[in-house]
């Protein structure tokens, strides 16, 4: 993780946020590259839910439409979501240390005969927590543990946990929740009354204006809305780099339907979704799907069919794997409570049910984009020791940020205006770069490490006889083609 991340400050993919001032926790910028990439992901996804979304299994494209709504909502909205009373994540701190943690990201080694029991956080290595076995003067034999979640213990038992960060037990204090909302205030007056919160999740906005959706647009149930957007939250430990972060971006598809077809419907959002993440570079091996055991399922989920998650193999959790996006069935809760505290009547009238009247129910994929990004880069991420650059991104031609760049041999002679002319054709038609800086060799290093797929090179043959020099990234192959034939041979190499 330390080589990918220095790279994308290297390259100009991801900056810590305010890095002059030293940055600050959770908060990170998006560089020129990283923001191209971001976008592209971004596109793709909303390609294949609101401009040409999936064929349903009835044979007819489904039906999804799109929506911007603002990040802060009125209040009673946080209250009618549930997030204002419950979106907490339980916390245990340290009485020591000072330090903070997440109850459910605790891990401890019991026993049941000995009276010390040691925490460690969820990540961390089992040569680690030997090792610190030792330092305790503590058997260093995982056999003679039992590694439990601090979840799965009772409170009796917390006097004999010894905590991530000191020697002796009993620090721990009784796990309190803690809300991951960030408050802000509308208008002049800073009180209770005007206090407002910034969304953490975009789903809400989504389920606020189905009503509008519905009498604005020719939609009906069964449909989709979808929305990308910023999503706030004030996690307690932002951590793995942008994995979890305090704002990030959320790509959200709240699926209306009848509760009779939600089985149905979440089998095929599953599939549909678990087939994107494949078709923008992850490989199959990286990724996972997994059902959510009945102790950590939403308050929405507790009913309905519940959640599965699709989750991405990352340098930090490999073996193990981190979640990218989850596909949860969250019933008739929302739209019930937002009918309840706003007394509007949200139920819907289905003329191909015998007008039928219900509150449908819904599925919703919600996917993580910066944590999309996070998994495409580490995908892409490619030792290559045989490379001036050690290393490549082998992003599929689709996500890479730059889809070529075009190279002049030498920078002051001829080359250069040839190169321009192809420059300002391609650029019409995609990302490129022009580079005339510095000797071949170090452009080349500089394009693999920002995994742009092609780069044409503008030479004296060129001049003879009309051929430039392609060179393939991952090969590193090259072949001469035709200058006037470049742009087919992009187009053609794009569609993969
Ligand atoms: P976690 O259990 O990791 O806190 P969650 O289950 O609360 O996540 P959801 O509310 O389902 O996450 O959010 C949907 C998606 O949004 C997640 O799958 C993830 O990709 C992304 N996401 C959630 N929290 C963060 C965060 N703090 N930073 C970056 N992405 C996030």
């Amino acid at each position: 993780m330390k080589d990918i991340v220095s790279l994308c400050k290297r390259r100009g993919f991801i900056f810590p946020a305010s890095d002059i001032y030293g940055g600050l926790n959770g908060f990170w910028d998006y560089g020129p590259l990283g923001t191209e990439l971001k976008n592209n992901l971004r596109d793709r996804w909303w390609k294949d839910m609101v401009t040409t979304p999936p064929i349903g299994p009835d044979g007819a494209p489904v039906q999804i439409v799109g929506l911007d709504s603002s990040i802060i909502q009125n209040p009673k909205t946080w209250v009618a979501s549930g997030h204002v009373g419950g979106f907490s994540d339980p916390m245990v701190d340290c009485k020591e240390t000072k330090k903070r943690y997440r109850q459910d990201h605790l891990v401890v080694l019991t026993a049941e005969k000995a009276d010390r029991w040691p925490a460690f956080h969820e990540e961390t290595e089992d040569d680690e927590i030997l090792k610190r076995l030792k330092k305790l003067g503590m058997p260093s034999d995982l056999s003679l543990f039992e590694k439990t979640n601090l979840t799965k213990l009772p409170i009796e038992d917390y006097a004999k946990i010894i905590g991530p960060d000191v020697k002796e037990p009993g620090t721990l204090t009784e796990p309190k929740e803690f809300n991951l909302m960030f408050e802000t205030y509308t208008g002049a007056i800073q009180s209770e009354d005007s206090k407002a919160y910034l969304r953490p999740e975009t789903a809400q906005g989504i389920f606020l204006n189905f009503k509008n959706v519905l009498d604005s647009s020719r939609v009906k149930v069964p449909f989709g809305i979808a929305q990308i957007g910023k999503a706030f939250r004030n996690e307690v430990t932002p951590r793995n780099f942008i994995f979890r972060s305090r704002e990030f971006e959320q790509m959200e598809m709240e699926w209306f339907c009848h509760g009779g077809e939600a089985k149905m419907w979440q089998d095929f959002w599953l599939e549909e979704r678990a087939n994107f993440w494949k078709a923008v570079g992850l490989s199959d091996g990286n990724i996972i799907i997994r059902g959510h055991d009945a102790d950590e399922l939403a308050h929405y989920a507790k009913e309905g069919l519940g959640t599965s998650d699709i989750e991405y193999k990352f340098p930090f959790t490999d073996p193990g794997y981190g979640e990218l996006e989850g596909i949860a069935h969250r019933c008739d809760f929302d739209l019930k409570a937002h009918e309840e505290h706003s007394g509007q009547k949200l139920a819907y009238l289905d003329p191909s049910r015998d007008n039928e009247r219900y509150i449908p129910h819904v599925i919703e994929p919600a996917a993580g984009l910066t944590r999309g990004v996070l998994a495409l880069i580490c995908e892409a991420y490619t030792v290559d020791e045989n490379r001036p650059s050690g290393v490549y991104l082998n992003f599929t031609p689709a996500m890479a940020p730059k889809k070529a760049a075009i190279l002049p041999l030498i920078g002051k002679d001829e080359h250069v205006p040839i190169a321009t002319k192809l420059y300002l054709e391609l650029r019409e038609e995609f990302p490129v770069d022009l580079d005339i800086k510095q000797n071949i060799g170090k452009r080349y290093a500089r394009q693999d490490e920002i995994g742009t797929p092609y780069c044409f090179t503008i030479d004296n043959d060129t001049i003879a006889d009309g051929t430039v020099t392609v060179r393939e990234r991952n090969t590193m192959a090259q072949e001469r083609i035709s200058l006037d034939k470049v742009a087919e041979y992009l187009r053609e190499k794009m569609k993969v």
